[in-house]
């Protein structure tokens, strides 16, 4: 069960939420004023209501987590995002990194590939509906969005087995995407910028864990 309620007690531990953010190294203000206005609890079963705001990762629907607060600032804060900007982010799942993308003035573009997240958040979640910036797509994060390309910034939010060819295709030059590539059991967090011949610069961050980026749809 969902409640859409932003009591004081929620503002009060987001705001310590952005502090602990702060401390672990976050420094782009308009991704911690970003965090902040989103209410992280809304994206989780109320059981989860009193440590929502915990730094750490949750079980949502179809065996899928919602990402740790610390990596959605961190890799809010690579793309390194201007107003105005389309972004293309693969594996929607709770739709909470849409919504701080959202919070950035941005246009959101969000591909799921499961079909019951697709659904729960397109028809049960109408706190959504008040982020007209965002587009919900269900498909195959890695045939991208050829329709809307080019984008300015491309952030994968799942476990990518190899740089998806057809993303990078769908990148603007001098675009940049962000994605945590598989190295065994951690991803390395990457950010690659799209040179004009086509071809990509990398630097490289820290490790993280994300589930797996799968290949096609599921559609129970
Ligand atoms: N950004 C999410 C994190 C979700 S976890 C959040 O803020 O909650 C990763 C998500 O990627 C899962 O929902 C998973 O189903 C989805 N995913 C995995 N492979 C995918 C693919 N090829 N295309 C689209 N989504 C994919």
């Amino acid at each position: 069960m969902r409640r859409f309620e932003d009591s004081y007690r929620h503002k009060g531990l987001r705001k310590k939420l952005v502090d602990l953010l702060r401390t672990k190294g976050i420094t782009d203000e308009s991704v911690l004023r970003a965090i902040n206005q989103v209410p992280r609890h809304f994206f989780l079963d109320t059981a989860f209501d009193e440590i929502a705001y915990e730094d750490r990762s949750f079980p949502i629907e179809s065996g899928q987590t919602i990402s740790h607060p610390y990596t959605v600032a961190y890799q809010t804060q690579l793309l390194d995002l201007k107003p105005y900007e389309k972004v293309l982010e693969i594996g929607t799942g709770s739709a909470y990194q849409a919504c701080v993308l959202a919070e950035m003035q941005v246009q959101v573009f969000t591909i799921e590939r499961q079909k019951k997240l697709f659904d729960s958040n397109k028809t049960q979640f109408p706190f959504l509906k008040s982020y007209t910036n965002i587009k919900f797509f269900y498909g195959d994060g890695f045939e991208g969005l050829p329709t809307f390309a080019p984008f300015d910034k491309v952030i994968i939010t799942a476990a990518a087995p190899f740089i998806p060819p057809k993303l990078i295709g769908q990148l603007k030059a001098g675009g940049k995407m962000v994605i945590p590539v598989d190295e065994g059991e951690l991803q390395r967090m990457k950010r690659l910028t799209k040179l004009d011949d086509g071809s990509f610069s990398e630097e490289l961050f820290d490790q993280f864990s994300f589930v797996p980026m799968l290949l096609g749809k599921q559609n129970s």
